[in-house]
């Protein structure tokens, strides 16, 4: 983030050498950009459902041809492992081409029952493209998490105007790239790059027909308030603070293992990531013995250095004040944090009220705690504002306590599996965020329903009309009390 006034460059984050240097966009650049992309949703929306879905599973094609040097992009500007990197775009091609197959059959014109008082109708639904839809998107999964957004607007017949993160720029513009071609250079897919006034301008621009934001809870809210002026609707993606739940019947090993995984992959970067864990008191020692035999295990180059450094000084501050207030540090400690990376730090008898459990650490940080039973866990997994993701291990009663779990997603007997399900809707509630990317919901997210009632013949009781007798309303009347009124 250095260069001039005009150009930045992302760093990597392990060297500190430029990758690449990109515009910072202004908002003069910002609305040319959306005025394009009216035009571009014009275009794109007249090809209807087939025409996008070739084309969309042309781009697919495209990103799987070039799957390694994009990956290679996504690890010079994150820092994450090259294997992340790969797995993270095997999923957002994944999410693709399911936005693709599933648009029209989700999203075409269907008949629905008129019923009985409107026989006369016939009534249909469809679901239309809202137009331009500006994504704003995170560093931590640049391809995954934004692809999340822009492959369903995309399939749904919107154009996007897309802002990456400062971070990676160059993931941004790569996925662009490749679909350029694919639709004749048309204003489809555009990004914007630059800083947060970027993608404020993008809230700002007219023309912009939603915002699709994945990113902090305080942003968030400035996202929202930008928008507010227009009355733009948003989607919002925000952070979590996962649990995962540890039942007396559980498989251990495979219950640390995913507690390690998902605390400590990507370093501990992933929105949907574990961030504390509540055991079984009966089962308690066994499984903290695993977790800290598998985190110490972890040696450099199983993940990578913090991507955002400001992150860093969370994870410190963190993890001094759970020590402070009679945590004990069971893997790792205060010399885990030697910028730009951290090394695993595994916590237990960490209070409740702390930070390290309450505010979202985003860093190799796992908290464990140990609960009297699963009600006790399922009570302090709902407790604090977010409600993004979750995790239970148990061999009976899995499908239960999941169910009791105040949050948009949970898996069982394994970790962050939703987010790899196209068909399975992803997003949060309470601080988390609300609305829906992938999926049904997901596509129907970045569309505005459009209802059609088509009289076939005239209604024998005529009621909405001034020429109406009152004996046809008595009559209407009485249907209502023998239909509801017993
Ligand atoms: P930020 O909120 O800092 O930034 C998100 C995006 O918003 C970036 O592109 C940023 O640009 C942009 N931005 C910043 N200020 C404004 C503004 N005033 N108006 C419009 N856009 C703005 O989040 P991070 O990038 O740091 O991402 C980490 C966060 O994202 C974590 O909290 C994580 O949990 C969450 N997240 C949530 C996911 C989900 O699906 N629920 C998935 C992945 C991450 P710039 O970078 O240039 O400042």
């Amino acid at each position: 983030m250095t260069a001039t006034a005009t150009t930045f460059s992302s760093l990597d984050p392990r060297t500190g050498e430029v990758v690449g240097t990109y515009p910072v966009h202004d908002a003069a650049a910002v609305e040319a950009a959306v005025a394009r992309a009216v035009e571009g949703a014009r275009w794109w929306a007249e090809l209807g459902f087939d025409g996008r879905a070739r084309r969309l599973r042309e781009w697919k094609k495209a990103l799987v041809r070039g799957l390694d040097g994009l990956a290679r992009t996504i690890s010079d500007e994150t820092g994450k492992p090259f294997d992340d990197a790969r797995l993270e775009l095997a999923l957002a091609v994944e999410h693709l081409d399911w936005a693709a197959r599933h648009a029209a059959k989700t999203l075409g014109r269907r008949r629905v029952r008129a019923g009985l008082l409107m026989a006369n109708q016939a009534a249909t639904l469809a679901y239309a493209p809202i137009g331009v839809v500006g994504v704003i998107g995170p560093w931590n999964y640049p391809a995954f998490t934004p692809m999340g957004s822009i492959a369903y607007a995309l399939a749904a017949g919107n154009a996007v105007v897309f802002k990456p993160s400062e971070l990676t720029p160059g993931v941004g513009m790569a996925l662009a790239d490749a679909l350029a071609e694919i639709v004749e250079g048309r204003p489809v897919l555009q990004v914007v790059t630059g800083f947060g006034e970027t993608g404020a301008a993008l809230c700002r621009a007219p023309g912009v027909g939603m915002i699709a934001f994945t990113g902090s809870t305080a942003t968030a809210k400035r996202v929202m308030a930008a928008c507010a002026e227009t009355l733009t609707p948003v989607l919002v993606e925000c952070g979590g603070k996962d649990p995962l739940l540890v039942d007396a019947d559980a498989d251990l090993a495979a219950a640390a293992d995913a507690a390690v995984w998902g605390g400590m992959s990507n370093s501990g970067q992933t929105c949907v990531g574990v961030e504390r864990v509540y055991v079984h008191e009966a089962v308690a020692d066994a499984f903290t013995a695993k977790v800290v035999a598998k985190a110490e295990a972890l040696r450099p180059g199983a993940f990578g250095p913090m991507t955002l450094p400001a992150q860093v000084d969370v994870v410190r501050r963190h993890l001094a004040d759970a020590l402070a207030r009679g945590g004990r540090a069971v893997v790792g400690g205060p010399a885990s944090v030697r910028p730009p990376y951290v090394d695993p730090v595994v916590l237990v008898e960490v209070p409740e009220d702390s930070a390290a459990v309450t505010e979202e650490t985003f860093g190799p940080l796992l908290v464990v705690n140990r609960v009297r039973d699963m009600d006790e866990a399922v009570e302090r997994a709902n407790a604090g504002g977010y409600g993004l993701g979750a995790t239970v291990f148990a061999e009976k009663r899995g499908t239960e306590i999941a169910a009791r779990l105040r949050c948009g997603m949970v898996s069982v007997n394994s970790v962050i599996a939703f987010a790899g399900i196209p068909a399975l809707p992803f997003g949060g509630t309470g601080d988390s965020g609300f609305g829906r990317i992938h999926g049904e919901d997901g596509l129907r997210a970045f569309t505005r329903p459009q209802a059609v009632a088509r009289q076939r013949w005239a209604p024998p009781i005529a009621v909405t009309t001034f020429r109406r007798s009152s004996r046809a309303v008595r009559a209407l009347v009485a249907v209502t009390r023998l239909r509801h009124g017993r």
